[in-house]
């Protein structure tokens, strides 16, 4: 119904119910940073940075007057070489963000639901919320996605399924044989869309990030970042890795350039850097240990993380509430992830820095905990 009374354009009534996202935050307050060094640890980023071969082609990349190549051949190419897939079932994207909300507007309706879990990746509301359809958020247990709970959320309207895996900010994942029965269990036209954004930093042996299921089924979609460990979040790239139909279904309402060129040069020569992705497994690999080990030594419950960052709760006694421990830490010059809008109000999701910046998170947290 059209209100012909509307003094000025009037969105859709479900765009005005989502909440604009939130980035985590990028400056200390109450510190200076011309003067005092501040560790940004709030937004899931690689501490060793880009590759140094993916830096070099991106300064390489000229002709800024050009179009990109609209359908990121080289990279989706590049991408289908790396993980052994068909690079017509690849679209690419300006980040992961943007295919998570173009796989919505492709596939939600008015009045249709979409489902994700209590703690799962806030992107997936405001996608859903655009595209005019029904959020149903399932309840975790043990901050973890359950396959039964979110089963029995499934309605005659249920059209999608996110899941993050591992999911972001809680850091847990569930195993293969999980994600199958999650797959099994649905109907042939729900779609299920499994979030990436960490596989790389996995390691555990019954964590698959979902390529073998996607090459045999017709509704599974696998979303990737290169924002995360191959250190390109600021250049903006992602893709997606699905069935015919759903590429197909992408493909005609994505942007024809929807990706620019000085992102597709980096990102080629970023995954060619395998020395790089390994260094900074490792290193992720010492300090999630270090870091875990030593928070829960200093009391706090660290929820058991398989990603490149930590979620630590705060007694709840109420002498540590995790708003003034962020205040503190940010005192310090250190900058972690609030996650109220999560649902977890007495929490922190804490990335894992450099050295330098992960003895300075410890030494603050120690301070804090003890005044
Ligand atoms: C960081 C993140 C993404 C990646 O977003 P980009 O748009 O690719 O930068 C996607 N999903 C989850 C769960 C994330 O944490």
């Amino acid at each position: 119904m059209t209100d012909t009374s509307a003094k000025a354009p009037v969105p859709r009534a479900s765009v005005l119910k989502i909440a604009p996202y939130i980035p985590g935050k990028s400056q200390a307050s109450g510190v200076d940073p011309k003067s005092g060094k501040v560790f940004k640890l709030s937004s899931n980023e690689n501490p060793l940075g880009a590759s140094s071969q993916a830096v070099a082609a991106l300064q390489a990349s000229s002709h800024l007057e050009d179009y990109p190549d609209g359908s990121s051949t080289r990279l989706r190419n590049a991408i289908a070489n790396a993980h052994g897939l068909n690079p017509d079932r690849i679209v690419c994207g300006s980040g992961s963000d943007e295919i998570l909300s173009l796989l919505s507007y492709a596939f939600l309706d008015d009045g249709d639901e979409a489902i994700y879990t209590e703690h799962g990746f806030l992107v997936y509301k405001i996608a859903i919320l655009a595209a005019g359809a029904e959020p149903v958020v399932v309840p975790e247990r043990d901050y973890t996605a359950h396959v039964d709970d979110i089963l029995a959320a499934v309605t005659g309207r249920t059209k999608m399924v996110f899941l993050a895996n591992p999911n972001n900010p809680t850091g847990t994942y569930i195993p293969f044989n999980e994600v199958k029965r999650l797959h099994a269990g649905l109907r042939p036209d729900i779609l299920l869309v499994l979030d990436g954004a960490y596989a790389e930093y996995v390691r555990r042996n019954d964590y698959e990030s979902g390529i073998e299921l996607v090459a045999n089924s017709a509704n599974v979609v696998m979303t990737r970042t290169f924002s995360k460990i191959y250190g390109l979040a600021n250049l903006r790239l992602g893709w997606c890795f699905g069935p015919e139909g759903v590429i197909d279904a992408i493909n005609r309402i994505r942007g024809p350039f929807n990706v620019n060129g000085a992102a597709l040069a980096a990102g080629e020569a970023a995954l060619a850097d395998s020395e790089h992705i390994a260094k900074s497994v490792d290193h992720n690999e010492l300090w999630l240990k270090q870091m875990g080990d030593t928070c829960k030594a200093l009391g706090l419950d660290v929820t058991p993380s398989v990603g490149n960052f930590l979620l630590i709760h705060f007694p709840s006694d109420n002498q540590h509430p995790a708003e003034q421990a962020d205040a503190f830490l940010q005192s310090r010059g250190v900058v972690v992830r609030r996650v109220a809008a999560y649902g977890l109000p007495n929490a922190l999701r804490i990335t894992i820095g450099t050295e330098e910046a992960n003895l300075a998170v410890l030494t603050a947290l120690k301070e804090f905990l003890s005044r």
